[in-house]
Parts: C-alpha cells; sequence; structure tokens
C-alpha cells in the first residue's frame, strides 16, 4: 500500500534548481533512504514530501490526498497528526526541559499538560532517557539530546517519520543507537521512515534506497 509519493518534483531557489524531476514512494512500514552527494537537493525532496516547502511542479500525494490541494491550516494539521520529524541537530527548546520538550507536539495538539506530560514519560522511559526528564537540553550530551528529539518526533504516534541526517553530528557509536532507535520504533508501531543520509552505514537500515543526483531521482535500487 502506497503512503506518501512524489511525482516529478521541481523545485528551483531563485537560479538554483533544486529538484528536477525527483520521483518517489513510500510503502506503509517502509524505510526508505535518500542518498546522494550533498547539495543534490536530498532535504529539497523531503521537505516537499513533508508539505513543508511546496514544489513549483509535481505532486505529493499523501494517502491519496493531493497536499497543494490542502489549506495551509490543514497541512500543518497533517504533519502535527501523522507526521514526525528529527534533524541533524535535535532542535530541542532550550529553555525547556526535556520531558516539556517531548510533550510539546502533544500540547500543541491541545492535549493538556498533565496528559501530555504522561504520554511524553512513557515514551522517554521506552527510549531509555526516562532519567533526563527534568533536565534541560543544555545539561546533556549531542547523543542523549538526539534520543530526546526521537521521543518527541514519535510522541504522536506519527505514521511518517521524516529524518533528515539524523546521525550526522553524532559519533558513530551513538549514531549506530540514535538509527536503530528510529528503526526499531517505527517497525513496532507500523510507521514509515523518510531518512536522509550520506553514510551508507545508516542507509543499510533502509529496506530501498533512492538516490538522488542533480536534483533528479536517478536510481532507484531494492536494498537488503
Ligand atoms: P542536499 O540535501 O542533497 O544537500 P538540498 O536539498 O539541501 O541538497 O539543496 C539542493 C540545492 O538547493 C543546493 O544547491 C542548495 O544550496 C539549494 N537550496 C536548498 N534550500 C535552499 C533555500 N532555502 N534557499 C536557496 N537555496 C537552497
Ligand atoms: P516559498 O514559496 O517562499 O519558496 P515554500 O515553497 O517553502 O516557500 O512554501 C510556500 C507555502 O506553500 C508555505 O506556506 C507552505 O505551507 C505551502 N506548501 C507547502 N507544501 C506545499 C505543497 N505540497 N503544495 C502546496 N503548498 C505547499
Amino acid at each position: 500500500e502506497v503512503l506518501l509519493s512524489g511525482t516529478d518534483l521541481i523545485k528551483s531557489f531563485g537560479p538554483t534548481d533544486a529538484l528536477e524531476g525527483a520521483s518517489m514512494l513510500v510503502h506503509e512500514n517502509e524505510i526508505v533512504a535518500i542518498l546522494g552527494p550533498s547539495g543534490s537537493g536530498k532535504s529539497t525532496l523531503l521537505h516537499c514530501l513533508a508539505g513543508i516547502v511546496a514544489p513549483d511542479n509535481g505532486v505529493v500525494s499523501y494517502r491519496g490526498r493531493d497536499l497543494a490541494a490542502m489549506t495551509d491550516k490543514e497541512r500543518s494539521a497533517l504533519r502535527r497528526t501523522d507526521f514526525g520529524f528529527v534533524f541533524q541537530f535535535g532542535q530541542l527548546v532550550p529553555e525547556l526541559s526535556c520531558l516539556e520538550n517531548v510533550a510539546l507536539p502533544l500540547r500543541l495538539g491541545g492535549a493538556r499538560r498533565k496528559d501530555a506530560e504522561a504520554t511524553a514519560r512513557e515514551w522517554m522511559d521506552r527510549i531509555e532517557v526516562g532519567h533526563l526528564t527534568g533536565k534541560r537540553p543544555g545539561e546533556i550530551s549531542g547523543g542523549q539530546g538526539q534520543r530526546v528529539a526521537v521521543a518527541r518526533a514519535l510522541v504522536t504516534g506519527p505514521k511518517v517519520i521524516f529524518a533528515d541526517e539524523p546521525t550526522g553530528a553524532l559519533d558513530s557509536f551513538n549514531g549506530e543507537q540514535v538509527i536503530r532507535l528510529l528503526v526499531d520504533t517505527a517497525r513496532d508501531t507500523g510507521a514509515s521512515i523518510v531518512l536522509v543520509t550520506h553514510e551508507a552505514r545508516v542507509a543499510a537500515y533502509s529496506d530501498r534506497e533512492v538516490v538522488v543526483r542533480d536534483g533528479k531521482t536517478r536510481q532507484v535500487a531494492l536494498a537488503h
């Protein structure tokens, strides 16, 4: 079952052609890695699929719904309820405790503080960062911060996890832990992952690889 698709996507930033006809599919319960050299358009492709960037041309469709046909409000609601995001740098809010950070997506969705924090605590325990609930992001290590960011991405029970270089700022030990955590949780919850990475070791956790070169999806290889 196809969950998410991008077809013939074109996107320019001023004179720069970031995507020049990129297409890819994400099935249910599938982990797809987007590989390619720096500047080839990987992040732009991910942002288009996630409804963060509007393509100049081409269609992004989630569960058969054209993202361009939705209002901004509908797209934000979709991002909040169905999508989770992990970036290279955790982007935790420094003024909030780790627990408050993880609870934030639920709070933004209208959940009461007590309920949001109870769910956040469960996820932090599950990901083995339960001991960090009271800490602020500045007081923990990069690897711990990325695990907290993973908990935050998962707390709403997303159907698709968008991970843009989630291990890019980590050493290989912590990187391995974070990618395993993402993959194991996705398998447990039935979520799909769209994973941008330039590390073959990280891409090896995917079911399928899409290679982007010069803004085009040149090769769609069956992996592993
Ligand atoms: P990758 O993720 O493969 O490194 P990106 O999708 O980030 O590639 O970028 C593709 C091209 O588009 C690059 O030349 C980049 O500089 C450019 N680009 C990406 N985002 C923007 C932006 N917001 N403004 C201007 N140029 C951008
Ligand atoms: P800009 O047009 O300044 O480059 P973006 O391309 O990032 O900015 O997005 C412009 C607007 O289009 C944003 O408000 C965004 O919410 C909305 N948008 C995002 N994804 C899509 C999409 N797939 N189709 C149509 N509009 C989208």
